[in-house]
Order: structure tokens, then sequence, then C-alpha cells
């Protein structure tokens, strides 16, 4: 029986998917492994189910000579040495698809709260401070008749732009290349993106050309009134930047569900009003989780019999 590693719990349904087939050792439940546990679990192991953002290096590889399958649980696999997996003949896999519609959920709940001030407005209701109506009490900005600017029109980004209309909203993107599933007036370049939107939503991958896309001279292109929500990977913005712009009312607020340092926060996100700020819970529901575990697991089992898993990235390096 093949031996695999997963790094976490999983949805039962897809932990039976593996157990039929496989000797599992499973991770602990919330706290997550040490570099060093994972180290010595993943010896001897033939497959490998990642859950969450430790990084899986060469090192890591090495220490497993019979790895043949990562099998990623998640869509972004900037944590994932690719090309030292497919150097050593290892598939790597992904969710793709599995999460796009919770996630752009998350980024329209970012938006909501952000332009309407609904965290702010539920901590301002529980301290006690609430008097009553005023015609200018805790305004915050209509979405209505707005530009909505998508930073990477790829699943997520489509689906975020999916849901603008019924808010009768407006929708311009930023992609290297103009793509089909947009309205074809809908490119811009990212600095025209930045200085036409109301909201700009980051759904870019994480990569060395992504990292810290988002920083000074980008957000100064932005109007005063514009909002910034992070529903990609943290460091695609440069937190202490925008951190001081949220200070300095250089824009209207931040919707942040990833962060530079997870888990840490820059200290004056924390004190800014104007910010929205959850805990990466961009696929963070029961039905993306398990449908996540269970589309891993496919793939991991298809990697152990010799078949291109479903979702593999490197398909075309790897042959066996
Ligand atoms: P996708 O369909 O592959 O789209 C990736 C997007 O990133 C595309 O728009 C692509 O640009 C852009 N991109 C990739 N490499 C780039 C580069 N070198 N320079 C500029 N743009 C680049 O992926 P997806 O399913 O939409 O997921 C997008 C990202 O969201 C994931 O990589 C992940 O990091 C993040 N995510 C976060 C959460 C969360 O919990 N918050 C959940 C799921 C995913 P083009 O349009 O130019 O091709």
């Amino acid at each position: 029986m093949p031996k695999v590693l997963v790094t976490r719990k999983i949805a039962d349904d897809a932990l039976a998917i593996l157990r039929k087939s496989c000797e599992v050792t499973l991770g602990p439940d919330e706290s997550g492994w040490s570099r060093a546990e994972i180290l010595d679990a993943i010896r001897g192991c033939d497959g490998l189910l990642p859950v969450g953002h430790a990084k899986i290096d060469a090192e890591l590889m090495d220490a497993a000579p019979r790895l043949r399958v990562i099998a990623n649980f998640g869509v972004g696999v900037d944590h994932i040495d690719v090309p030292a997996a497919t150097a050593r003949g290892i598939w790597v896999s992904n969710t793709a698809g599995s999460l796009t519609e919770t996630t752009a959920e998350l980024g329209w709940a970012l938006i909501l709260s952000t332009v309407r001030r609904i965290a702010e407005g539920d901590r301002y209701v529980r301290e006690g401070r609430w008097k009553g109506f005023g015609p200018f009490f805790f305004l915050g900005t209509e979405l209505v008749g707005k530009t909505l600017g998508v930073v990477g029109g790829g699943r997520i980004g489509q689906a975020v732009a999916r849901r603008a209309p019924p808010f009768g909203m407006r929708v311009v993107y930023w992609s290297r290349a103009p793509r089909p599933e947009f309205a074809a007036d809908a490119h811009r370049t990212l600095d025209a993106l930045l200085r036409e939107s109301d909201i700009v939503v980051l759904t870019v991958a994480l990569s060395p050309e992504t990292h810290h896309l988002i920083g000074a001279p980008q957000i100064a292109l932005m109007k005063r009134s514009a909002f910034l929500v992070n529903i990609a990977r943290g460091t695609i913005v440069e937190e202490a930047a925008l951190a001081r712009a949220l200070v300095e009312g250089r824009i209207a607020g931040a919707g942040l569900d990833v962060y530079e340092k997870e888990p840490e926060v820059h200290p004056d996100l924390l004190r800014c009003p104007n910010t929205v700020l959850v805990p990466h819970i961009g696929s963070a529901t029961i039905e993306t989780r398990t449908r996540m575990g269970i589309i891993a697991a496919q793939n991991l089992l298809a990697g152990l019999e010799g078949r291109v898993p479903p979702l593999a990235l490197n398909a075309a390096e790897v042959r066996r």
C-alpha cells in the first residue's frame, strides 16, 4: 500500500477516498506541524497532500525519495517549489475551480462590509455607544454607478466581476492580455485601472512578478475615495505602505483576507477603523473545503496509480 502524508485533518469524505488504497499519516487538526515534524513525517511517503502554506521545497522532497505526487489542498501553489518537483519527476496538482465561487463571495462580503462600515458598526453597537439615528451618522459609500477594478482576470477575478452588474457596477480589469470572458472595452493597464476604480479587488496569483505589485506608487494612483480589497495573497501588497495610506486617509478603506506575514497583521491596520480584517477565510465554507479535500485526494490517487493527476500543473514536463 502506498504511504501518503496529509499534513492536517481534512473532510472525512476525502480521507475515506485515500484510506481505501493508501496508508494515511495525518497531521494535527488545527495547529499544524513544525517544519521538523513535516520533514520527519514525510520520510518513506509516496504522496503528499499539503494543507496550508508551509514551504514545500527541495529539501523536503529530498527527504522523501519515493515521493511521486504533491496534491495541494488549494489553488495557490506559491508555497510549493514546482520547478524542484518537476526536476524530481514529481507531479504537483491543485484544486483549481473548487473554491472560485466561495472566494468570490468572500470578496463581495469584504467589499460590502468595507463600504458600509459593517464591522465598525457592529463594534459600535456592541460597545453600547449607539445613541440613535442621525442624518450624518455612520455614512458609508454606495456601490451603484461605481467602477469595480479587478486585478487579475483569472477564475476568481471573473467570478467577482460576474457579481458586479446586480449591484449596478461597471467592471474594468487588468490581465497581462485581454481575456474573452470580459467585455472587449473593459481591459486596462494596471495604472489606468487604479486611477479609474472605486473598488480595487486583487485576485492575481502570487509569483515573483506580482510580489508587491501594489506598493506606495500604485496606491498613490488610487482615488482618495477608493477601497482596496485583497483576497489573493498578502505579499502582493506592500502592507506597510497600505497601512500608511489608510492612516493618512490616502484611500478610503481596505478589506483584507490575506497578509504579508500571516498570522501577524501590521499594527497600524489593526488600529485603522476603515479596515475590515478577516483571517484568510477565502475558501472557508463547509461545501468548498469538503470539495477541495475530495479533489486533492483524487489528484493524489491518480498520481500514485501512475495516471496524470486531473489538475496537475506540470503534466507537460513530468511524463511517465
Ligand atoms: P487563476 O484562474 O489561475 O488566475 C490567476 C490570475 O493571476 C490570472 O488573472 C493571471 O493573470 C494572474 N497571474 C498569474 N501569474 C501572473 C504574473 N506572473 N503576472 C501577472 N499576473 C499573473 O487562479 P484563481 O483560481 O483565480 O486564483 C487566483 C489566486 O487567488 C490564487 O493563486 C490564490 O493565491 C488566491 N486565492 C486566495 C484564496 C483565499 O483564501 N483568500 C482562495 C483561493 C485562491 P492573467 O489574467 O494575465 O493570466
